[in-house]
């Protein structure tokens, strides 16, 4: 199947239901998790409480020996009563961090609920360091707190933080948005490098060394839908936006290849010769395990914000009947030409109200429920199947050459539940 145009209308004039109430994510401080690995000149330092420091430790399940590039500045009782004067420590702990680690060249302050309430100026303390640590460390903040910011809002948030200090330039070049395995960003360097983009850019880039600079000639295109402030900090910067389906799977990466091949007037010929096989590989693999998805229904809570892209890919690539797409935010200039090629059909939903979704859930009793770890396991008992959204960011799925494992992180725990199924039938 071809991403091809809108079917049925789409759903991007689809009515959304939005819902305000309790929700059931990650804060954004878990963006640590992958950032850390890809700014490798970069340190995350979290101004927080023991609870942002366990939920950092175990959720990064950081060996004991390694060295990681993010700790926890602990807020004690008398931070939180206001007697201490945190700047004063702030200033200390950065001290005692940047003497031992002379590689730190990009120091993110990253807020969290506790900073937040006591409203420790974060902003203020980057600016303070970076006067007396520039030009060889750069001090930015951004928040990553459970009140501000849901699971994926980290990275954008810890992005965003990076654009208004970027160099200025009048090149004509491709900056491509959004932190993705070393591996798969190398295919994609790759693919465009094939189809003919002469400059590429990514943000964020793995070292302060890349080069990255923006400005009205720049275009970006994004490879993650949950990017809405460094979307708009870079048009605030003069760069401009390429809508493109997301590239999961074969038509998904097809389409978004597309769009950056028009915005710079590449020929038909390059692109095919660039792309042919590796999309044939990709259709097979997805093929393979939509075998087990085609005419299954799915319904998304929202958690990360792909929900609307994998849903796309899901239903024109897989076959799946998507019953409700949910997702924490819509940004229609974002994922618009996803929400074009899906069929008119599911509920399109904004927030959560999490009683009233559950409710939803049970009612339409979805083949697969894709959702957090929080609401997996009460819904297994319940004899629903789920798969859980984290993996789905921790797992390399974009581009041709994962098209397949993405299928199959789908088609897994359907198997598995077939075959439970067949054994105890
Ligand atoms: Fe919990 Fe807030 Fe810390 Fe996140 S930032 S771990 S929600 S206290």
């Amino acid at each position: 199947m071809s991403a091809g145009a809108p079917v049925g209308g789409g759903c991007r004039s689809a009515p959304v239901l939005k819902e305000r109430g309790q929700r059931e994510v990650f804060c954004g401080l878990t963006g640590i998790i992958w950032l850390h690995r890809k700014m490798q000149d970069a340190f995350f330092l979290v101004v927080g409480s023991r609870t942002c420091a366990h939920l950092l430790q175990s959720a990064a399940g950081v060996m004991i020996f390694a060295e990681p590039r993010f700790a926890t500045a602990i807020l004690e009782e008398g931070d939180l009563a206001g007697l201490n004067d945190a700047h004063d420590e702030l200033d200390r702990e950065v001290a005692r961090l940047l003497e031992r680690r002379p590689d730190i060249r990009q120091l993110f302050l990253v807020g969290s609920c506790p900073s937040e309430v006591i409203k420790l100026d974060l902003s203020r303390a980057a600016e303070r360091l970076t006067e007396t640590y520039a030009p060889k460390v750069r001090v930015l903040n951004y928040s990553g707190s459970g009140i501000e910011t849901t699971f994926t809002q980290g990275e954008d948030a810890c992005l965003a933080s990076m654009v208004p200090v970027l160099p200025a330039t009048e090149a004509r070049e491709l900056l491509v948005v959004g932190a993705l395995p070393d591996v798969v960003e190398d295919q994609m360097l790759s693919l465009l490098r094939d189809i003919g983009v002469e400059t590429v850019r990514c943000l964020p880039a793995r070292s302060m060394e890349a080069g990255i600079a923006v400005g009205p000639n720049t275009v970006f295109a994004l490879t993650q839908p949950f990017l809405g402030d460094t979307c708009a900090a870079l048009e605030r910067r003069g760069a401009r936006h390429i809508a493109a389906p997301f590239p999961f799977g074969e038509a998904g990466t097809t389409a978004w290849l597309r769009a950056i091949a028009d915005e710079f007037g590449l020929s038909d010929a390059a692109f095919a010769a660039a792309t042919d096989a590796p999309r044939a590989r990709a259709a097979r693999a997805v093929a393979q395990a939509a075998e087990h998805l085609a005419g299954r229904t799915v319904f998304f809570f929202p958690d990360s914000q792909l929900e609307i892209p994998l849903a796309r890919f899901l239903t024109r690539e897989c076959g799946m009947t998507a019953l409700e797409v949910g997702s924490p935010f819509i940004h229609n200039a974002i994922v618009g030409p996803d929400l074009d090629l899906m069929e008119a059909g599911p509920v399109i939903s904004e927030g959560q109200d999490v009683d009233l979704q559950l409710e939803r859930a049970r009612a339409l009793r979805p083949d697969l429920t894709v959702c957090g770890l929080g609401l997996a396991n009460p819904l297994e008992a319940e004899g629903l199947t789920t798969k859980w959204a984290i993996e789905l960011v921790f797992t390399p799925v974009h581009f041709y050459e994962q098209a397949g494992d993405l299928a199959g992180l789908f088609s897994r725990p359907l198997r598995r539940k077939g075959l439970i199924s067949s054994l105890s039938g």
